[in-house]
């Protein structure tokens, strides 16, 4: 990854206060020990809760790696948002890992009972 892009992944990532963009889930940036330690979680699983550099705009549309356009996404929501064919814009997939999310359909189980997720917010 260019330096640039993992400056931006951290700048969104601080913005964002260390929230997933999509499901709001807590992420880490460089380092997972603290992160594993607060919710005793392997590192299996804290992996899928790494802070990944989101193209808002993918790069195959054009998108760059300027600070307008990369959002710090969970490594589970920034790989399933390419499963969709095509991908959703980012204004829809959020709406769509925010429903899943509610009915817990989205992460697996066990990452709802560990604190990783906020109690939803009111839309
Ligand atoms: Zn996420």
């Amino acid at each position: 990854m260019p330096a640039s892009l993992k400056k931006q992944r951290s700048h969104a990532y601080r913005n964002q206060e260390a929230r997933c963009i999509y499901c709001n889930a807590a992420t880490w940036d460089k380092d997972p020990s603290e992160f594993m330690a607060r919710y005793g979680l392997t590192f299996e699983r804290a992996k899928r809760f790494q802070c990944t550099a989101e193209h808002l705009r993918a790069r195959c549309d054009g998108g760059g790696n300027d600070r307008s356009n990369i959002a710090a996404a969970c490594l589970t929501c920034n790989q399933r948002r390419h499963r969709f064919i095509p991908a959703p814009n980012p204004e829809r997939y959020a709406k769509i890992v925010r429903a899943a999310v509610e009915q817990r359909q989205w992460h697996r189980l066990w990452v709802f009972d560990v604190g990783i997720l906020p109690q939803m917010r009111p839309t």
